[in-house]
């Protein structure tokens, strides 16, 4: 079984559509491909059609997921969350607030961008967003600092997207870095669950995006209800993997592999990391919010 429980389509910052991503599930061998995107369901619609146009016994499910943005002791994170119902009040509005207010923050972001002489507009980023920003008549998608990064290679003023991602530009604590909103991750663990979902932390040692968050508060999010700890990530080096390993298992947590897939926006391939089938199973037997999309 090939199982990848982490991928972007452009309803947040990947550029696959969400057809796309399915399509790109199919023809990597995929068993089971998660849909991730940030702090939204706005691609459930379209992945979910394209897997139930499959030819039936393709062999494929769809497990949809978002992954919110947390902070805790001045740390952003990611949470990943499966199979939670996208309808729960509590949890829909909290993805909502964080949703939205990345609009207020991508555009100061792109002011402070101009101001550093970058030739850049809000046109250009709402244009880059547009898949997942601006469909009309459906929950919207969300709007992140790697669409402003691909305006910056668009106007030549970096070679790569994560060239952008510097103390000159994006960085934590770069030249044109803004804050969002970010949710407490012991409430983001407690929101999750309490939509039937399974709260996974996405990354968690992830070093060359900034601080990472101490075993301690992995400790708190395990008492909260967390489910599991990505560990086989790109972002993840070996002496890391085995760190995170032996923290979940004295924890109690599964462990997963997953490849964080942006499209183009980043290198990385489709199940270029995968789960195995006993944590896959482990985080179902937890699930009740929604059922997994099976084609
Ligand atoms: P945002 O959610 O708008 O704050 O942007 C965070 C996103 O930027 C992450 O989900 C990644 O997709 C991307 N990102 C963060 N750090 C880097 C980096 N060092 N290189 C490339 N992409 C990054
Ligand atoms: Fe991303
Ligand atoms: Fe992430
Ligand atoms: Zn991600």
């Amino acid at each position: 079984m090939r199982i990848d429980l982490h991928a972007h389509s452009n309803a947040s910052d990947g550029t696959d559509t969400p057809a796309e991503l399915v399509a790109a599930a199919v023809a990597a061998g995929l068993d089971v491909v998660a849909l991730t995107d940030h702090d939204t369901v706005a691609g459930y619609p379209e992945a979910i059609a394209a897997v139930q146009a499959l030819p039936a016994g393709t062999g494929l499910t769809l497990l949809p997921g978002a992954e919110i943005s947390c902070r805790v002791e001045g740390i952003s994170m990611h949470l990943l969350a499966y199979l939670f119902d996208p309808t729960e009040p509590a949890f829909a509005q909290e993805r909502e607030l964080t949703r939205t207010d990345r609009f207020r923050r991508a555009r100061l972001v792109v002011e402070r961008c101009q101001e550093l002489g970058a030739p850049i507009t809000w046109e250009q980023v709402e244009r880059i967003a547009a898949g997942g920003a601006s469909r009309p008549g459906e929950e919207q998608g969300s709007v992140g600092r790697p669409h402003i990064a691909s305006a910056l290679v668009e106007a030549g003023v970096v070679a790569t997207v994560s060239d952008a991602f510097t103390s000159e530009w994006l960085a934590e604590h770069g030249r044109a870095h803004v804050p969002k909103h970010e949710t407490d991750p012991v409430e983001a663990v407690k929101l999750v669950r309490a939509a039937g979902g399974v709260p996974v932390f996405a990354h968690p040692g992830a070093a060359k995006r900034g601080r990472t968050v101490s075993d301690q508060v992995i400790g708190e999010l395990a008492a909260a209800g967390l489910g599991g700890l990505e560990v086989d990530h790109i972002d993840h080096d070996e002496p890391t993997r085995a760190r995170l390993r032996a923290l979940a298992a004295e924890l109690g947590l599964f462990t997963t592999g997953s490849s964080d897939y942006h499209g183009s926006r980043k290198t990385v391939r489709l199940g270029e990391f995968t789960t195995a089938p006993d944590a896959y199973q482990a985080l179902l037997a937890q699930a009740t919010g929604a059922r997994p999309i099976v084609r």
